[in-house]
C-alpha cells in the first residue's frame, strides 16, 4: 500500500468518531506546539515513548517531503450560450475529476486568449458551426487553484 494511503487509513483508525471535530483540532493543536515541523519538543513531548522518529533517532529526518508536485496552467473560456430564456448547458465526458458535471461550453486553449481567438478556434467552431450570435460581455478573469493545476479563464 503506498504510503499515503496507509497514513490516511491509520488516520481514521485512530480518529475519535465521536469527537471527531475536538481530536482533530488537538492533532493540529498538537502539530501547531509541540511536535513542530522545525525543532519538535520531544523533551517534554507526553508521546516521546511511542515515537517512532524519535525511539530510532529519526526525528531530523522525518517527515521526509514528497517532490514538490508540478502545477499545470490550464485556461478555460466558459461561453454562457442564451437563447431566448435558455441556457446552452453540456455534461463533461472527459474521464477526469469533473466526469459527468454540468458546465456551459467550455472551450479549452493553450494559452491566455482573447475573445477573438477563442471564436477562431476549432473547439468554438466545433460547437456553434455557423450561428449567428452576438458577445453581449466579457468577464473578469477567474483563477481557481487546486492542488496540481491552476485554471484561469473568462465567462
Ligand atoms: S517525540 Fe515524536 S511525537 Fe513527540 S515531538 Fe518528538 S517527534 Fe513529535
Amino acid at each position: 500500500m503506498p504510503v499515503g494511503k496507509k497514513l490516511t487509513s491509520l488516520a481514521y483508525e485512530l480518529l475519535s468518531k465521536k469527537n471527531a471535530a475536538i481530536y482533530n483540532q488537538a492533532i493540529m493543536d498538537f502539530g501547531a506546539t509541540v511536535c513542530k515541523p522545525q525543532l519538535p519538543l520531544c523533551a517534554s513531548c507526553p508521546l516521546q515513548k511511542k515515537c517512532g522518529a524519535f525511539l530510532n533517532n529519526k526525528v531530523s529526518i522525518l517527515p521526509i517531503k514528497e517532490k514538490a508536485i508540478k502545477k499545470t496552467q490550464r485556461w478555460f473560456y466558459y461561453i454562457v450560450a442564451q437563447y431566448k430564456n435558455e441556457v446552452y448547458i453540456q455534461e463533461r465526458l472527459q474521464k477526469d475529476i469533473w466526469q459527468n458535471l454540468h458546465q456551459f461550453v467550455l472551450i479549452e486553449m493553450p494559452e491566455k486568449s482573447s475573445v477573438q481567438s477563442v471564436i477562431n478556434s476549432n473547439a468554438f467552431k466545433t460547437v456553434f458551426g455557423s450561428i449567428k450570435y452576438n458577445v453581449a460581455e466579457n468577464s473578469k478573469e477567474y483563477t481557481q487553484i487546486l492542488s496540481h493545476q491552476t485554471i484561469r479563464g473568462n465567462f
